[in-house]
């Protein structure tokens, strides 16, 4: 046990200097029976949160192969939009209204209309990866622009 330090220090690769903090879905009911991804999601919305770029990449790479965590960050992005609106608006459902939604958010909002989000769940699975980005870009934005209203 006497070894001392003088050997050289492993240096950490950039990945594992930082780590981040977004929502945890563990203490979030989860609707429908649906099965997100928690670690995933606070992955995702961590490094969205702070700006990340290369962290939250990789994470949404992983993000938008399972349908159910995408559905339920969109989901989650729709909850806010209607706290603050009161309702969904034209330009986060209707693929002709005029707003920087992607129309793939809007097609999962409107897809989760009704008296149950299932609809967007199913959507969700339907979509291809890349359709599923658009639409996880979107709903990051929401809960980013959300996030720095309430510090
Ligand atoms: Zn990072």
């Amino acid at each position: 046990m006497g070894r001392d330090k003088a050997g050289k220090q492993r240096r950490p690769r950039p990945e594992e200097t930082h780590d981040h903090h977004g929502w945890s879905l563990d203490a979030v009911p989860q609707p429908g029976g649906w099965a997100p991804d928690s670690k995933l999601f606070e992955d995702v919305t961590g490094a969205a949160f702070e700006g990340c770029v290369s962290c939250q990449d990789a994470a949404l790479t992983l993000l938008v192969e399972d349908a159910v965590t995408t559905a339920r960050l969109v989901e989650l992005a729709c909850g806010v939009i209607i706290g603050l609106e009161g309702d969904m608006p034209p330009s986060q459902v209707d693929p002709d209204a005029p707003g920087n939604s992607s129309p793939e958010f809007r097609r999962l909002a409107r897809a989760g209309l009704g008296k149950t989000t299932d609809g967007m769940y199913h959507e969700c699975e339907q979509m291809t990866p890349s359709e599923r980005r658009a639409a996880a870009n979107t709903a990051l934005d929401t809960l980013v622009g959300f996030a720095a209203m309430r510090p």
